[in-house]
């Protein structure tokens, strides 16, 4: 889950510190805990039995998988779950697991590679990308894969590789997955024991696909420039609300809305929906849109179907032309089912990649040679509904509380009414211009580094180069609270200028004239706000250095006003509008300091040149 209401929030928060005690100390029992288990204040979950159930093995099979020991109620750790993995890759020969990063508390993160071969990717067949465990709480894909794997290798299944290549990430966040205590999710119907949202450095993955900030992320990065996935899929769970679907996704280009690659969301929209939801229903389940209620005690307020920034993974996958699909399964359904449903959503995956895998190559090719001149950022709430939705709810009463002092609703895990629910839905913010090239100095090797990171081609130069671009200059910024390391900035009253650059060398020029140049325009331009800039990269032209003392500028200013009459024109029009300027001597001074060429030349000027001719 990536988003979450105020009291969602809150709950969080308040968790936050018993979280912090159970770390600090051995955790406690729920028991000591106060008999906190979260069947006593959970929800109750609807009855369920589905054909899904027919996936997991007898207690005797060889290859039981260590959840489906417990009756998939609990999950391994991350070096039982490691270890299996590499049993497996011993006995079968359709398997190689490999180490794409480290993390910052020394672990090694793994991948698995299931092929046929067991060692190469065939060119020829898409390759299918699975990520469990980018909140590693929200674990259910990591055994829903290892059956999978188990299915593909042991129980004659190895049909679904036939035409597909698979990659699988167990755990994307290993450390916070070792972060695991029973309090780790509390709006979670299991695991027993859960890991934690955030890496060992408190980044939530989830929030890094543009900043790279984390060495989990460079790793994936890596692994998507090597095996470049025809599909990637980002495995979660929940928070919030009630009701009866329990495996939700979505992409970018769901009903057409706000792909970036088009023929990709349209793919993903006719040929991939209709198949992921039918196998889901064939087995049990009850597939579901991606679910953001504006208020989880009063559905008629209605539901948000936003687009979201690129700082997630499915809008990052539609950015650069990679189809994305983004899982939440719904925290209220026990685990069991939760893995269940998510092992027959990536089967119907692997069916239709062999299946329409030939037509989403031409997506992909399609979307791919696309060079637009503009790319929509910023997206802001759109204040009409754009659909109407049937929602399947779950039956609920208003309850008094005498903990909130208020009416709370309280649901009773049997099936509710259909309601007829007004979705709401994004518009751009921002429209982001892309220009021919951009020009990096070599003064900014950690942008540039992460430029490279996310396989844009670019060109370093050997020798200085001057060269005539079009510069941006901020008018101002704005800062807002710390978020996941950094001080976000927004820059404000921005202005054009033709400048000539000269560029030492190492600085890079990176053409847009490639299928990653919208992307790299959302990290280059500084409107946008999941660019380097937004994240903080560029603070140093923030500030200001060198001055001018009153008594040098008084006597400069007036040979100023003497020599020019446009200037005098425009500092008595000032003096005329502006009250609080023309009684402040400090103002008036400063008004001639910036005109004058002592003032600093590259205060708040974004240093990136934007090619345009
Ligand atoms: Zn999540």
């Amino acid at each position: 889950m990536r988003f979450s209401s105020i009291l969602v929030g809150a709950a969080f928060t308040l968790l936050a510190g018993a979280s912090f005690m159970a770390t600090a100390q051995t955790p406690p029992s729920k028991v000591q805990a106060g008999g906190l288990d979260p069947e006593t204040f959970l929800p109750p979950a609807p009855a369920w039995s589905g054909a899904s159930e027919k996936l997991v093995v007898p207690a005797t099979h060889k290859w039981i998988t260590p959840s489906e020991k417990t009756g998939l109620t609990a999950t391994p750790t991350y070096d039982e779950t490691v270890a299996f993995l590499k049993k497996i890759d011993k006995a079968s020969a359709l398997v190689r697991v490999e180490t794409f990063a480290t993390t910052p508390q020394g672990r090694k993160l793994v991948d698995v590679v299931v092929t046929k071969d067991g060692e190469t990717l065939d060119p020829a067949k898409p390759v299918f990308l699975i990520q469990a465990g980018i909140h590693s709480g929200e674990i259910d894909g990591k055994d829903a894969g290892l059956m999978l794997i188990r299915d593909i290798c042991f129980n004659g299944r190895d049909d679904l590789i036939d035409k597909v290549n698979i990659v699988f990430v167990p755990v994307f966040n290993a450390d916070g997955h070792e972060r695991s205590t029973p309090y780790s999710r509390p709006n979670q119907r299991g695991p027993v024991s859960q890991g934690w949202r955030n890496t060992a450095q408190n980044l939530n993955l989830n929030r890094d696909y543009m900043k790279a900030d984390a060495p989990e992320m460079i790793g994936l990065l890596g692994l998507i420039a090597k095996y470049d996935p025809s599909f990637y899929i980002d495995l979660h769970v929940t928070d919030g609300m009630d009701y009866q679907y329990d495996i939700t996704y979505g992409f970018d280009g769901w009903d057409g809305l706000y792909a970036d690659s088009p023929a990709i969301g349209a793919w993903l929209d006719k040929t991939y929906r209709p198949k992921a939801d039918a196998a889901l229903k064939a087995a049990g389940h009850i597939p579901g849109p991606l679910i953001f209620a504006r208020d989880e005690f009063d559905l008629s307020k209605g539901l948000d179907f936003n687009a979201f920034a690129p700082r997630f993974s499915n809008p990052y996958g539609d950015l650069r032309r990679l189809p994305a699909v983004l899982v939440e399964n719904h925290s209220l359904k026990p685990y069991r089912q939760r893995v269940l449903g998510t092992y027959v959503l990536l089967e119907a995956t692997l069916k239709a990649l062999a299946s329409d895998g030939k037509s989403l190559k031409v997506a992909i090719a399609s979307d791919r040679a696309l060079r637009p001149k503009i790319v929509d950022a910023n997206w802001q709430t759109k204040a009409a509904p754009i659909a109407t939705w049937d929602f399947l709810t779950i039956k609920s009463e208003q309850v008094a509380s005498p903990a909130s002092g208020a009416m709370v609703t309280r649901w009773n895990g049997k099936p509710g009414p259909v309601v007829k629910t007004p979705v709401y839905g994004s518009e751009p913010g921002a429209k982001l211009s892309i220009p021919k090239a951009y020009w990096i100095p070599a003064t900014k090797p950690d942008v540039i580094a992460r430029l490279k990171a996310h396989g844009v081609a670019m060109e370093a130069i050997k020798k200085a180069q001057t060269v005539e671009v079009d510069m941006i200059r901020l008018g101002g910024f704005k800062t807002s609270a710390p978020s996941e390391g950094h001080v976000p900035v927004v820059a404000t009253g921005l202005t054009h200028e033709t400048r000539k650059e000269t560029y030492p060398p190492g600085s890079v020029r990176v053409s847009t004239d490639q299928s990653l140049g919208a992307l790299a325009a959302y990290l280059l331009e500084p409107e946008s706000e999941d660019s380097f800039f937004a994240w903080g990269f560029f603070d140093e032209i923030l500030q200001r250095v060198e001055y001018m003392e009153p008594y040098a500028i008084a006597p400069m200013a007036e040979r100023m006003l003497a020599n020019d009459p446009k200037l005098t024109a425009e500092f008595e029009k000032r003096l005329k509008d502006d009250e609080a300027f023309a009684a402040s001597p400090l103002r008036r001074l400063q008004f001639f300091y910036e005109r004058s060429p002592f003032y600093d030349d590259r205060y708040l000027l974004y240093p990136v040149g934007r090619e345009v001719n």
